[in-house]
Protein backbone atom coordinates (compact mmCIF):
# COMPACT_ATOMS: atom_id res chain seq x y z
CA UNK A 1 0.00 0.00 0.00
CA UNK A 2 1.26 3.50 -0.44
CA UNK A 3 1.68 5.51 2.33
CA UNK A 4 -0.65 8.36 1.25
CA UNK A 5 -3.11 5.80 0.84
CA UNK A 6 -6.43 6.81 3.36
CA UNK A 7 -8.92 4.25 1.46
CA UNK A 8 -7.60 1.00 0.19
CA UNK A 9 -10.78 -1.81 -0.41
CA UNK A 10 -8.77 -5.22 -1.21
CA UNK A 11 -10.84 -7.62 -3.12
CA UNK A 12 -14.25 -7.19 -1.34
CA UNK A 13 -17.53 -9.34 -1.97
CA UNK A 14 -20.80 -8.06 -0.92
CA UNK A 15 -24.07 -10.04 -0.89
CA UNK A 16 -27.21 -9.21 0.13
CA UNK A 17 -29.50 -12.17 0.76
CA UNK A 18 -28.98 -15.82 0.67
CA UNK A 19 -29.53 -19.06 -1.45
CA UNK A 20 -32.07 -18.14 -3.99
CA UNK A 21 -31.62 -15.49 -3.50
CA UNK A 22 -28.41 -14.07 -2.91
CA UNK A 23 -27.27 -11.43 -4.79
CA UNK A 24 -23.60 -10.17 -4.69
CA UNK A 25 -23.57 -7.03 -5.20
CA UNK A 26 -20.10 -5.95 -5.08
CA UNK A 27 -17.64 -8.81 -6.62
CA UNK A 28 -14.28 -8.63 -6.22
CA UNK A 29 -13.57 -4.40 -5.68
CA UNK A 30 -10.64 -3.32 -4.70
CA UNK A 31 -9.34 0.43 -4.89
CA UNK A 32 -6.83 2.63 -3.77
CA UNK A 33 -7.43 6.43 -2.56
CA UNK A 34 -5.20 8.68 -1.74
CA UNK A 35 -5.19 11.27 1.34
CA UNK A 36 -6.77 14.52 -0.69
CA UNK A 37 -7.59 12.81 -3.51
CA UNK A 38 -11.21 13.77 -5.65
CA UNK A 39 -12.73 11.00 -6.77
CA UNK A 40 -16.33 10.42 -8.47
CA UNK A 41 -17.75 7.03 -8.82
CA UNK A 42 -20.10 6.77 -11.56
CA UNK A 43 -21.90 3.42 -13.57
CA UNK A 44 -25.64 2.47 -14.14
CA UNK A 45 -28.64 2.85 -11.79
CA UNK A 46 -27.97 -0.48 -9.55
CA UNK A 47 -24.43 -1.19 -10.55
CA UNK A 48 -23.32 -1.05 -6.73
CA UNK A 49 -22.65 3.00 -6.12
CA UNK A 50 -24.43 3.56 -2.83
CA UNK A 51 -23.45 0.25 -1.48
CA UNK A 52 -19.75 0.50 -2.01
CA UNK A 53 -20.13 4.04 -0.91
CA UNK A 54 -22.11 3.06 2.32
CA UNK A 55 -18.96 0.13 2.54
CA UNK A 56 -15.98 2.44 2.65
CA UNK A 57 -17.75 4.52 4.77
CA UNK A 58 -18.45 1.64 7.65
CA UNK A 59 -22.31 1.68 7.02
CA UNK A 60 -22.55 -1.52 6.09
CA UNK A 61 -20.68 -4.36 6.34
CA UNK A 62 -19.11 -7.01 3.59
CA UNK A 63 -19.01 -11.05 3.58
CA UNK A 64 -15.56 -11.25 2.34
CA UNK A 65 -11.81 -9.23 1.27
CA UNK A 66 -10.99 -5.93 3.68
CA UNK A 67 -11.05 -2.78 4.15
CA UNK A 68 -8.39 -0.13 5.43
CA UNK A 69 -8.97 3.36 6.33
CA UNK A 70 -6.33 6.06 7.73
CA UNK A 71 -4.15 2.95 7.82
CA UNK A 72 -6.36 0.97 10.33
CA UNK A 73 -8.22 -2.63 8.86
CA UNK A 74 -11.54 -2.56 10.00
CA UNK A 75 -12.40 -5.94 10.06
CA UNK A 76 -11.72 -6.73 13.72
CA UNK A 77 -13.60 -3.58 14.79
CA UNK A 78 -16.68 -4.07 16.91
CA UNK A 79 -19.70 -2.13 15.98
CA UNK A 80 -19.02 0.73 18.83
CA UNK A 81 -15.95 1.61 17.84
CA UNK A 82 -17.09 1.54 13.64
CA UNK A 83 -19.34 4.83 14.70
CA UNK A 84 -16.71 6.52 16.61
CA UNK A 85 -14.12 5.85 13.86
CA UNK A 86 -16.87 6.99 11.86
CA UNK A 87 -17.90 9.89 13.28
CA UNK A 88 -14.22 11.34 13.99
CA UNK A 89 -12.63 10.62 10.61
CA UNK A 90 -16.10 10.48 7.75
CA UNK A 91 -18.35 12.97 7.03
CA UNK A 92 -21.15 12.04 4.58
CA UNK A 93 -23.77 13.96 2.32
CA UNK A 94 -26.67 11.96 1.15
CA UNK A 95 -29.41 12.35 -1.51
CA UNK A 96 -31.73 13.30 1.17
CA UNK A 97 -30.30 16.12 3.24
CA UNK A 98 -30.54 14.82 6.22
CA UNK A 99 -31.03 17.97 7.91
CA UNK A 100 -32.88 18.32 11.96
CA UNK A 101 -36.18 19.87 11.10
CA UNK A 102 -36.53 21.70 14.56
CA UNK A 103 -32.83 23.08 14.35
CA UNK A 104 -31.93 26.11 12.28
CA UNK A 105 -29.19 26.32 9.81
CA UNK A 106 -26.78 27.63 11.12
CA UNK A 107 -27.32 25.22 14.37
CA UNK A 108 -27.51 22.46 12.26
CA UNK A 109 -24.10 23.05 11.04
CA UNK A 110 -22.65 23.94 14.23
CA UNK A 111 -24.07 20.65 15.35
CA UNK A 112 -20.98 18.65 14.45
CA UNK A 113 -18.43 20.85 16.55
CA UNK A 114 -20.91 21.13 19.33
CA UNK A 115 -21.22 17.42 19.89
CA UNK A 116 -17.24 17.03 19.84
CA UNK A 117 -17.18 19.73 22.47
CA UNK A 118 -16.01 22.34 20.81
CA UNK A 119 -16.03 25.93 22.80
CA UNK A 120 -19.70 27.34 21.37
CA UNK A 121 -17.87 30.66 20.20
CA UNK A 122 -15.77 29.30 18.12
CA UNK A 123 -18.13 26.52 16.66
CA UNK A 124 -20.22 29.44 15.78
CA UNK A 125 -17.63 31.15 13.93
CA UNK A 126 -16.52 28.29 11.73
CA UNK A 127 -20.19 27.04 11.20
CA UNK A 128 -20.28 31.20 10.39
CA UNK A 129 -17.44 31.02 7.74
CA UNK A 130 -18.47 27.51 5.96
CA UNK A 131 -21.79 29.04 5.19
CA UNK A 132 -20.83 32.18 3.78
CA UNK A 133 -18.47 30.13 1.53
CA UNK A 134 -22.16 28.29 -0.04
CA UNK A 135 -23.70 31.84 -0.35
CA UNK A 136 -26.06 30.85 2.52
CA UNK A 137 -25.41 33.76 5.41
CA UNK A 138 -28.63 35.39 4.70
CA UNK A 139 -30.71 32.35 5.51
CA UNK A 140 -29.21 31.13 9.06
CA UNK A 141 -31.91 31.30 11.36
CA UNK A 142 -34.17 29.67 8.71
CA UNK A 143 -35.53 26.20 9.86
CA UNK A 144 -35.02 23.34 6.92
CA UNK A 145 -39.15 23.62 6.09
CA UNK A 146 -38.36 27.37 5.07
CA UNK A 147 -35.49 26.72 2.81
CA UNK A 148 -35.51 25.39 -1.06
CA UNK A 149 -34.29 21.88 -1.84
CA UNK A 150 -30.98 23.48 -2.91
CA UNK A 151 -30.86 25.65 0.07
CA UNK A 152 -31.22 22.73 2.67
CA UNK A 153 -28.34 20.61 0.68
CA UNK A 154 -26.08 23.51 0.89
CA UNK A 155 -26.74 23.54 4.41
CA UNK A 156 -26.05 19.77 4.21
CA UNK A 157 -22.51 20.15 2.36
CA UNK A 158 -21.45 22.94 5.15
CA UNK A 159 -22.34 20.61 7.57
CA UNK A 160 -20.35 17.46 6.78
CA UNK A 161 -16.87 19.47 5.64
CA UNK A 162 -17.31 22.19 9.18
CA UNK A 163 -15.73 19.18 11.30
CA UNK A 164 -13.03 19.01 8.48
CA UNK A 165 -13.37 15.44 8.59
CA UNK A 166 -10.60 13.31 6.86
CA UNK A 167 -12.86 11.77 4.44
CA UNK A 168 -16.35 13.40 2.77
CA UNK A 169 -18.44 10.76 1.00
CA UNK A 170 -21.33 11.75 -1.10
CA UNK A 171 -24.06 9.57 -2.56
CA UNK A 172 -25.47 11.96 -5.30
CA UNK A 173 -25.54 15.29 -3.34
CA UNK A 174 -27.17 16.80 -5.76
CA UNK A 175 -29.67 14.18 -7.08
CA UNK A 176 -32.39 16.76 -6.67
CA UNK A 177 -30.68 20.11 -8.06
CA UNK A 178 -30.53 21.41 -11.43
CA UNK A 179 -26.80 20.74 -13.28
CA UNK A 180 -26.12 24.54 -12.78
CA UNK A 181 -27.14 25.05 -9.34
CA UNK A 182 -25.29 21.13 -8.88
CA UNK A 183 -22.05 22.10 -10.05
CA UNK A 184 -21.75 25.31 -8.11
CA UNK A 185 -22.19 23.57 -4.72
CA UNK A 186 -20.07 20.68 -5.87
CA UNK A 187 -17.26 23.21 -7.08
CA UNK A 188 -17.29 24.90 -3.81
CA UNK A 189 -17.47 21.62 -1.61
CA UNK A 190 -14.25 20.45 -3.73
CA UNK A 191 -12.35 23.89 -2.84
CA UNK A 192 -12.83 23.54 0.38
CA UNK A 193 -11.68 20.24 -0.02
CA UNK A 194 -8.72 20.92 -1.44
CA UNK A 195 -7.81 24.06 0.99
CA UNK A 196 -8.23 21.50 3.88
CA UNK A 197 -7.06 18.25 2.47
CA UNK A 198 -10.21 16.18 2.62
CA UNK A 199 -10.84 13.07 1.03
CA UNK A 200 -13.77 13.28 -1.24
CA UNK A 201 -15.70 10.44 -2.63
CA UNK A 202 -18.91 11.47 -4.95
CA UNK A 203 -21.37 9.30 -6.30
CA UNK A 204 -22.90 10.61 -9.29
CA UNK A 205 -24.50 10.63 -12.61
CA UNK A 206 -23.45 14.53 -13.90
CA UNK A 207 -20.56 13.75 -16.25
CA UNK A 208 -19.79 17.55 -15.28
CA UNK A 209 -19.40 16.74 -12.05
CA UNK A 210 -16.98 14.01 -12.86
CA UNK A 211 -14.91 15.78 -14.86
CA UNK A 212 -14.27 18.40 -11.64
CA UNK A 213 -12.86 15.40 -9.78
CA UNK A 214 -9.58 14.97 -10.49
CA UNK A 215 -10.49 10.70 -11.12
CA UNK A 216 -13.42 8.93 -12.06
CA UNK A 217 -14.14 5.12 -10.65
CA UNK A 218 -16.31 3.26 -13.26
CA UNK A 219 -18.61 0.60 -11.58
CA UNK A 220 -20.47 -1.60 -13.79
CA UNK A 221 -22.55 -5.00 -12.47
CA UNK A 222 -20.93 -4.69 -9.16
CA UNK A 223 -17.57 -4.55 -10.37
CA UNK A 224 -14.77 -2.05 -11.31
CA UNK A 225 -14.14 -1.10 -15.20
CA UNK A 226 -10.49 -0.55 -15.82
CA UNK A 227 -7.51 -0.77 -13.70
CA UNK A 228 -7.56 1.50 -10.40
P1 LIG B 1 -26.48 2.09 -7.33
O1 LIG B 1 -26.09 3.00 -6.21
O2 LIG B 1 -25.37 1.88 -8.32
O3 LIG B 1 -27.74 2.50 -8.01
P2 LIG B 1 -26.97 0.18 -5.20
O4 LIG B 1 -25.65 0.04 -4.54
O5 LIG B 1 -27.97 1.06 -4.55
O6 LIG B 1 -26.73 0.65 -6.72
O7 LIG B 1 -27.64 -1.24 -5.39
C1 LIG B 1 -26.97 -2.32 -6.02
C2 LIG B 1 -27.89 -3.52 -6.04
O8 LIG B 1 -28.11 -3.99 -4.71
C3 LIG B 1 -29.25 -3.24 -6.63
O9 LIG B 1 -29.61 -4.35 -7.39
C4 LIG B 1 -30.13 -3.11 -5.42
O10 LIG B 1 -31.45 -3.49 -5.71
C5 LIG B 1 -29.49 -4.06 -4.43
N1 LIG B 1 -29.67 -3.66 -3.03
C6 LIG B 1 -29.32 -2.48 -2.48
N2 LIG B 1 -29.59 -2.45 -1.16
C7 LIG B 1 -30.16 -3.64 -0.87
C8 LIG B 1 -30.67 -4.24 0.35
N3 LIG B 1 -30.63 -3.59 1.51
N4 LIG B 1 -31.17 -5.49 0.24
C9 LIG B 1 -31.17 -6.16 -0.92
N5 LIG B 1 -30.70 -5.67 -2.08
C10 LIG B 1 -30.21 -4.43 -2.07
Amino acid sequence: MEPNTIIHADNIDKIYGSGRNALRVLRGVSLSIARGEIVSIMGPSGAGKSTLLNVMGCLDGFQSGGLSILGRELSGFSVEDLSTFRNRHIGFVFQLHNLLPDFTALENVTMPLLIRRENRAAARKSALSVIERFGMLDRIGHRPGELSGGECQRIAVARAIVGRPDIILADEPTGSLDSTNSQVLMSTLFELGRENGTTIVVVTHDAGIASMTGRTITIVDGAIIGAQ
